[in-house]
């Protein structure tokens, strides 16, 4: 596509190595490794604020377990933990929290798009990795919980949470303090491709960019981008609901981190998985909650038909579904939306494109990316670089069939 705009043709293009699209997650730990390269000039743009809260990566915490029913995605979730450990000593901080999380509910021998109870076992077992199984009643004792008395709960005691928003801000102030250029609130605007070795963006203030290398890190956003490529990835962008309750006094300390498994109800709808984190500020009371599944009608191409108003029939799901299975809880706080970019088969994109083997693209974290960020950022900035990778990424391929 040759352009005909004139603004790209009379100005000169800035020079750039890298240019990473999307200061999300995926975009600022690339950001944060490509940093270690002085050498390099990278730009980040970002179509609104690091960290806004329409997009994906918000919030102040989010799960990381080796509690898979894949055992790749354990082993990928062991080399990020490396990963989030040497940052934490390295800027002396801390982006994790190992409070244990608790898998538990149904067995019914299928996945869910978290995986399952059984496959969660069967990894651990054969990864070595520690586990308690606990039934109802044990669960009742320990927790502030009202389980089914046929429920059982695996609880990975090595699990816990990291600091979400203190991880973008870590990624984003050393990156920036090691060269990194970035605009916030200027997007891409136009990827000009006028041979297969000429890109050209320009963003929403009028910056033409001419990159050696583009990262794409757009997420939910992604096919915009791609369609400059005359491209498009088979993705969903899923509606996510989430909030804060407040819990009485007494049952606050005797919440665990949890995800609740059961099957979905076609019936009444209710799709079954649920989550929730411990109470952090035990002054607040509060504790974060969320619903792991997303009705057909909220599923979307786009974002521009995204559902952000939280569904009342979904805020009454998981209403009924706390005050039915834990005890102490007191009124709603609040409640948002957020995407989940998803790919049919839940694992991410994570390739350079075929035509275009200078663009490298990170999409589809499908409800589960953030815990592998330090480690996605890594594998990102190998790939830009053309560096020997640190994990095979082959099931992330973006030539599969699940993705056309
Ligand atoms: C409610 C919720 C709970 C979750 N819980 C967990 C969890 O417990 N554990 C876990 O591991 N993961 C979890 N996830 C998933 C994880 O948070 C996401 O997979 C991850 O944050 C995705 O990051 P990203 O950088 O790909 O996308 P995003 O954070 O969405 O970033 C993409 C960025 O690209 C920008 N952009 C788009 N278009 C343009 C453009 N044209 N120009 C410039 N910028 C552009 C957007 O503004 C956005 O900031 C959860 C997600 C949600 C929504």
């Amino acid at each position: 596509m040759i352009s005909t705009d004139s603004s790209v043709t009379s100005q000169l293009p800035i020079k750039v190595d890298v240019l990473i699209v999307g200061g999300g997650m995926a975009g600022l730990s690339t950001a944060y490794y490509l940093s270690q390269y002085a050498h390099l000039k990278t730009v980040l743009l970002e179509a609104k604020r690091i960290g806004h809260s329409h997009c994906s990566s918000s919030g102040e915490e989010r799960m990381y377990r080796r509690m898979y029913s894949s055992e790749y995605l354990s082993y990928l979730q062991e080399k990020s933990l490396q990963e989030w450990r040497s940052i934490e000593v390295k800027h002396n901080c801390q982006l994790l929290r190992s409070n244990g999380l608790l898998f538990y509910g149904d067995v019914w021998g299928e996945e869910t798009i978290e995986g399952s109870i059984l496959g969660a076992k069967r990894v651990m077992e054969q990864k070595n990795i520690p586990f308690e199984e606990v039934d109802a009643t044990a669960m009742a004792t320990r927790w502030a919980m009202k389980p089914h008395k046929d429920f059982i709960g695996l609880y990975e005691m090595s699990a816990g949470m990291v600091w979400a928003h203190k991880a973008l801000q870590l990624f984003y102030q050393e990156a920036l303090a090691q060269g990194v250029t970035f605009y916030q609130e200027e997007a891409v605007d136009r990827i000009i491709v006028s041979s297969p070795n000429q890109i050209i963006v320009k963003s929403t203030k009028g910056r033409l960019f001419a990159p050696n290398k583009i990262v794409l890190a757009a997420s939910a956003w992604t096919n915009e981008l791609l369609a400059h490529f005359q491209q498009n990835l088979e993705l969903e962008i899923w509606s996510m609901l989430w909030g804060y309750y407040q819990v009485e006094k007494g049952e606050i300390e005797h919440f665990p981190q949890w995800f609740c498994f059961q099957k979905a109800n076609p019936n009444t709808g209710d799709g079954g998985l649920y989550y929730g984190f411990p109470c952090h500020d035990l002054d607040s009371g509060l504790i974060k909650v969320g619903i792991d599944w997303c009705p057909p009608k909220y599923r979307t191409r786009t974002m521009a038909d995204f559902r952000r108003e939280p569904d009342p029939k979904l805020a009454q799901f998981l209403d009924r579904f706390l005050r039915k299975n834990w005890r102490g809880i007191d009124k709603c706080v609040s409640l948002q939306c957020c995407p989940y970019t998803m790919t049919k088969d839940t694992l991410f994109v994570l390739d350079r494109l075929p035509q275009f083997p200078q663009v490298t693209i990170f999409t589809g974290g499908s409800g589960q990316a953030f815990k592998f960020a330090p480690i996605l950022g890594k594998l990102l900035s190998e790939l830009v670089l053309e560096q020997e990778l640190s994990v095979d990424i082959t099931p992330f391929n973006i030539q599969r069939v699940q993705l056309n």
